[in-house]
């Protein structure tokens, strides 16, 4: 008999049959709220009925077009579309399938615009589990342990949590840039240093928003050096953070980003990613050095089509906005009601409560505890952070204003359980 590897591992137990908006319905009969959104990647709500009508119609016009070979509609259109969201002068797109793929690529690009091969990348970033993505990522060494030597000419640099430290956050902030100069002074010599790349709100590194201060500071330094600042938002991007980019947040007078990563809510679900850079950068970007055989496929560019419809329709950035902040402050009552909870953070829809023990340490158990919880009550949640003690909350940017309130309820029962003893065991579910 075959076998699922033993690498996937899944969170919960179940065996999703049928997904409609913010549900799953399994194969237990039982219907689940899904806060995971399949880490933020059904942006429009599970089958969306015009991302699905969209999806359907290309289907049956032409699946795949390799635009190295052949041009096709869905790929201009998408190009012509995102050109009305994306920053003012990121004028040039790329696409892939995922976001790792986006991520060599933007290293790619930055190495060759540049001629200089050192990335910084900061403590806590997620940005892939390929080889080059991988040497970036230090969100957990799971992503790493035992596969080295990783990518050479990756240098990591503090990332402003606050949180962690137990400091306030200007001094968090004044940390990260200090050790960054730092860094720019013994390791990584400014001239050799091709570009920083950082996300927005750190992500699977435990919902750690960044900071005006920080980013201005990349920017500068970006400035000073010639090196390129590259913004990953592939989880942050796409409204979920209540903006359409999360680094709008913290926007300066100036741009931000030199490249854009985009990927997971882009097309609902459909494997699509892309990079985004002013032409002039993007035109060093060597032909064939970077993208693969299903880059831009056409259904994944219709399915893409029809999210940015979708959003725009229904207003999903403002509902994100709405939401996540009547999320949030659910989240930070519980959090006054469980010592338990040491941390609620979070920007729009990309919330998490941070579970810690009487002494103030990660509590990893009870953060899993927590989740089974959850989902022994129709509730789908992740974990994150490095040590898995965060707990994260990330729907479909659809999601209504009661069905925060029934997950707040829910949730709140769950660190009640999680936290009293009284725990389901996992076979009365
Ligand atoms: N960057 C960020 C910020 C991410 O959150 C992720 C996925 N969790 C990736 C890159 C990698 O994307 P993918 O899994 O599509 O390769």
């Amino acid at each position: 008999m075959t076998a699922l590897s033993p690498q996937l591992k899944q969170a919960t137990p179940v065996l999703a049959e049928r997904g409609e908006g913010v549900h799953l319905f399994g194969a237990d009969g039982r219907r689940y709220l899904d806060f995971t959104a399949g880490i933020g990647v059904t942006s429009t709500g599970h089958c969306h009925p015009v991302v699905v009508r969209a999806a359907q119609h290309q289907v049956g016009t032409l699946i795949h077009g390799q635009y190295t070979t052949v041009m096709h509609r869905p790929l201009l259109e998408l190009t012509d579309r995102l050109g009305e969201v994306l920053p003012s002068g990121l004028d040039s797109l790329f696409y892939v399938n995922s976001g790792s793929e986006a991520v060599e690529a933007a290293v790619r690009l930055a190495r060759h615009a540049t001629g200089r091969q050192n990335i910084v990348a900061f403590h806590g970033g997620f940005h892939g589990r390929t080889m080059g993505a991988g040497a970036l990522t230090t969100s957990s060494t799971k992503f790493r342990a035992g596969i080295g030597p990783m990518m050479p000419g990756v240098a990591i640099a503090p990332f402003p949590t606050a949180f962690r430290h137990g400091w306030p956050q200007e001094q968090a902030v004044d940390f990260a840039l200090d050790e960054l100069d730092y860094l720019l002074a013994t390791v990584c010599a400014p001239e050799d240093t091709a570009a920083f790349i950082v996300e927005p709100v750190l992500g699977e590194g435990g919902y750690v928003p960044a900071d005006t201060r920080f980013l201005r500071g990349l920017r500068e330094r970006a400035d000073r050096y010639g090196i390129l600042l590259v913004l990953d938002e592939v989880q942050t991007g796409v409204g979920r953070t209540g903006r359409f980019w999360g680094h709008e947040h913290f926007a300066t007078e100036t741009r931000l980003p030199d490249i854009l990563i985009t990927a997971k809510g882009l097309a609902s679900g459909f494997p699509l990613s892309a990079i985004a850079a002013p032409s002039a950068l993007m035109a060093n970007a060597r032909p064939g050095s970077q993208g693969g055989t299903y880059g831009g496929n056409a259904v994944a560019c219709a399915a893409a089509l029809a999210t940015l419809d979708v959003i725009r329709e229904e207003k999903l950035v403002a509902n994100a906005a709405e939401q996540g902040a009547r999320l949030l402050a659910g989240l930070r009552s519980t959090a006054g009601a469980h010592p338990a909870i040491g941390d609620v953070r979070g920007l729009g829809l990309m919330c998490a409560s941070e579970f810690t023990d009487p002494d103030g340490r990660p509590d990893p158990a009870t953060a899993a505890r927590v989740q089974q919880e959850a989902s022994a009550r129709g509730l789908l949640l992740l974990t994150c952070g490095a040590l898995g003690n965060t707990v994260r909350m990330i729907p479909p940017l659809i999601v209504t204003a009661e069905q925060v309130d029934e997950a707040l309820t829910l949730w709140s029962e769950a660190v009640t359980a999680a936290t009293s003893g009284s725990n389901t065991r996992l076979d009365d579910r």
